[in-house]
């Protein structure tokens, strides 16, 4: 009953208000935003997709075009070194005196990308494939390569572990490995490699070319827009805030982090970090009153539904988190309506268990 003699009169008010969204939302003819909790088909549903925004012009300003016949898009960003885009995930190689590397193969497009390397380096032998990580979207075209006898496929040792594990069919299997980082030279050009985790359940890689000044990090970000839910898909929220500060001590100019069509700067890197970094005080301002927005919400269900009020405490941390971010985001970074509300209540668990 004590909790009873801590709600005032306002307090229920805004209890009960927060547990009608879908009540208050229905009797608004057009919502301001839509968080994107659900996507309606439906024209006239306030959350109709026709409430999210444009792409940004001057995102898709910078999406490079496809080729027609082979529907890539092939950039050579530095001497040698080709960014490979279908305009949904991302790839690279670099063409050498000695071989050429490969950097992923995205099943989307793999078997395009070997014959757009052999017409771009005829004769020139593709001799290593790094994997940034073992997720089957960014590596499970690896078997396009399987009839290279003399292929050396590099992977960190606990993606190799998984993947011997796991057997996928289209994955090759890596021949050599590394615990901590592995330098290479290949034709003369350094390759630096170094394990971390910001992403994957067993490990991610950076690979850095200093003379290019080349960083790939795959699943961090998506220049131009925010990052795809629940920031790529990563397995731990606190891994991936901290990620920025590693990636940021790199010196390069060219990023490339594995999806969409646009290729990434440092500038698009710091954007994300500041954004990522708003997603992460908003949670962290709402959490500060998390038992109290449980405690009104068990109160106004009589005590009997725990889960639900649980439920709708994220929620509302979750809403005012978005809401916000769409406000300050809208003009920046595109899709920010669209998956601003997994951002923010991924990282509303997050800070519910740390
Ligand atoms: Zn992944």
């Amino acid at each position: 009953m004590q909790y009873f003699t801590r709600l005032s009169a306002l307090a229920l008010l805004t209890a009960i208000g927060l547990a009608l969204p879908a009540i208050s939302r229905a009797a608004s003819p057009v919502s301001p935003h839509n968080t994107a909790n659900t996507i309606r088909l439906e024209p006239d549903h306030p959350d109709s997709f026709r409430h999210f925004a444009p792409e940004l012009p001057k995102m898709l300003a910078r999406v490079p075009p496809l080729d027609p016949d082979t529907g890539l898009y092939v950039g050579e960003i530095e001497p040698g070194l080709y960014f490979v885009t279908d305009h949904i995930y991302q790839s690279a190689f670099l063409v050498t005196k000695d071989g050429i590397v490969v950097f992923d193969a995205p099943p989307s497009f793999a078997e395009r990308l070997r014959p757009v390397i052999e017409a771009t380096a005829p004769g020139v032998p593709i001799t290593h494939l790094i994997m940034s990580h073992g997720h089957t979207d960014h590596v499970g075209g690896t078997i396009v390569f399987a009839d290279l006898p003399d292929l050396t496929v590099i992977a960190a040792d606990k993606v190799a572990q998984s993947l011997a594990s796991r057997q996928h069919p289209n994955i090759l299997q890596p021949t050599k490995t590394f615990d901590d980082s592995l330098d290479l030279s290949i034709g003369g050009v350094p390759i630096a490699l170094k394990t971390t985790n910001f992403h994957a359940e067993d490990q991610d890689v950076m690979i850095y070319l200093p003379d290019q000044e080349f960083l790939m990090a795959i699943d961090t970000i998506t220049p131009g827009e925010v990052p795809f839910m629940n920031f790529g898909a990563t397995t731990d929220v606190g891994a991936y805030f901290a990620m920025f500060d590693t990636v940021l001590a790199y010196d390069f100019k060219h990023f490339l982090s594995g999806h969409v069509s646009v290729p990434g700067t440092r500038e698009d890197v710091v954007i994300a970090r500041d954004y990522a970094f708003d997603v992460r005080n908003r949670v962290q301002q709402g959490m500060a009153g998390f038992q109290d927005r449980f405690l009104q919400a068990f109160t106004l269900f009589d005590f009997k539904n725990g889960n639900l009020a649980y439920r709708q405490a994220i929620e509302s941390v979750r809403d005012e988190c978005a809401a916000g971010l769409i406000d300050t985001w809208k003009d920046e970074l595109s899709a920010v309506d669209v998956w601003a509300d997994s951002h923010c209540e991924y990282t509303v668990l997050y800070y519910v268990m740390h």
